[in-house]
């Protein structure tokens, strides 16, 4: 009889397409993926420890497979990701009925882990970063998903050292992939019937240039000329590193879409510099004035962090200013969160937790104001939408998004999966629109 694992992915799109590669290497070693606990032999948790939150929920997550254990011993339980790299054999000594801790360098020895805990009832951790040759071997790889978009990883780790932040510590040092082999996968996930690849990476504009490689923006021009893939996406640019070859690229690259993810953090220069961020708001706000020029219809996504230690009332004014003015169309806002180790985890921070929620709430006002606004001025359009699946709702309708990664649903038929049609917007709700097929 085939083993069942169950598998659930927290964090960001580095955790969704190492999950993707967990679930290939499970299904090598004979298991498939069930939707329920309960039904499981193997169970995983793919972690992320951005914050703290994120962090907590891993345990309370691992508390309510205890359960599961007590009645079924022969239950193998294992860890991966973020927290799993960070904590390693910690983990194994916190939760006595934990079985396998397998960190961000470590995916690629997991059904080898499990194979040893199947064997011999043994508790496993793999937590060591990899060397070169080793992670270039070890890049996630393309997986038979059948799927109309994909995301591609560039570039894994990075050097960047954001003082707030531990994705370097507990993804590792930069890396790029070469480019022939990333143009080769988009050919073959192209074959496949994949027409739209997000590029991936912690600092996509930084890609190759530790390797000598293209620069991301020919990357970029090379994967216009994939015969038959129709849009690019990529995620995520730092400011400091957005070259003009490649904000030129958004008037210049056809299947380029027209929304950029550009994390500003905060508008305030005091608070960039402690959060080592490299580039002040003025230089941002002219790269975004760039951007606008060569491509009057982009339209723009952000992370803001409030609540940085120090920040002031002057300091926040500054990102409510920067906000306004860029009038992003959605802004992804977190509360600080000290992470030990990082840098600003060691600096002071005086305000209380009720003025950080209080400038979050206007943060997040602020921001709701543009988006309904930048959103609401699609009613009546008629938009190219790529047409991706059956809708989510259930209610026989299909789906898919336009160029800015708005969701749309309508009524067609399913035959128009893959293909990019024109969709007039009827309806605009607050996370996805609803349409007409024209
Ligand atoms: N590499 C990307 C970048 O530079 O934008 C994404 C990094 S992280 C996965 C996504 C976002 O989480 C960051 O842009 C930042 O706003 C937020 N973040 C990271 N560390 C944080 C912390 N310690 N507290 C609160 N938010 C944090
Ligand atoms: Fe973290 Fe900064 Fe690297 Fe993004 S660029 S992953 S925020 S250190």
């Amino acid at each position: 009889m085939k083993k069942a694992f169950y598998l659930e992915t927290f964090g960001c799109q580095m955790n969704v397409v190492d999950s993707e590669r967990i679930v290939a290497l499970l299904e090598q070693i004979g298991y498939s993926q069930v939707d329920a606990a309960d039904k499981a032999d193997l169970l995983l948790l793919n972690t992320c420890s951005i914050r703290d939150k994120a962090e907590r929920k891993v345990y309370g997550h691992l508390g309510r497979f205890k359960p599961l254990k007590d009645q079924r011993p022969e239950l193998i339980i294992g860890v991966g990701g973020c927290v799993a790299q960070q904590e390693g054999e910690r983990m194994l000594d916190t939760v006595p009925y934990l079985d396998l801790v397998f960190g961000t360098h470590n995916v690629h020895r997991l059904p080898e882990l499990v194979t040893q805990a199947e064997k011999h009832r043994s508790r496993g951790c793999a937590t060591e970063f990899l060397g070169r040759e080793e992670r270039l071997g070890n890049f996630p790889q393309r997986s038979q998903l059948d799927s109309v978009t994909r995301f591609v990883t560039v570039m894994q780790g990075c050097d960047n050292f954001c003082s707030y932040c531990i994705v370097p510590y507990v993804r590792g040092r930069e890396i790029s992939r070469p480019s022939s082999e990333i143009l080769a996968e988009i050919e073959a996930l192209v074959a496949q019937g994949v027409r739209e690849v997000t590029l991936l990476g912690q600092n996509v504009n930084s890609y190759g240039l530790k390797e000598d490689e293209i620069s991301f923006a020919q990357l970029l021009k090379k994967m216009n000329d994939v015969e038959g893939l129709e849009r690019i996406r990529f995620m995520t640019s730092h400011p400091k590193d957005m070259t003009d070859e490649l904000i030129d690229c958004f008037g210049n690259l056809d299947k380029l879409c027209k929304q950029i993810h550009l994390p500003l953090q905060s508008g305030s220069d005091r608070v960039l510099k402690l959060m080592n961020r490299g580039y002040t708001a003025a230089d941002y706000l002219q790269k975004v004035e760039r951007l606008k020029a060569v491509c009057p219809e982009i339209r723009l996504s952000t992370d803001i962090i409030v609540g940085f230690p120090g920040e002031t009332e002057a300091d926040f004014l500054d990102t409510l200013e920067m906000v306004k003015t860029v009038k992003y169309a959605d802004a992804f806002t977190f509360l600080f969160s000290s992470r030990t180790g990082t840098a600003a985890s060691k600096l002071k921070d005086d305000q209380s937790s009720v003025q950080k929620q209080e400038r979050f709430e206007r943060l997040c006002a602020l921001q709701n104001q543009n988006s309904e606004a930048v959103w609401q001025a699609d009613q009546g359009k008629v938009l190219p939408v790529l047409v991706e699946g059956e809708s989510k709702q259930g209610d026989g309708q299909i789906f898919g998004r336009t160029t800015w990664n708005r969701i749309v649903n309508f009524e067609g038929d399913k035959d128009l999966i893959g293909k990019t049609v024109s969709v007039k917007i009827a309806k605009v709700f607050r996370n996805s629109n609803l349409g007409e097929l024209v």
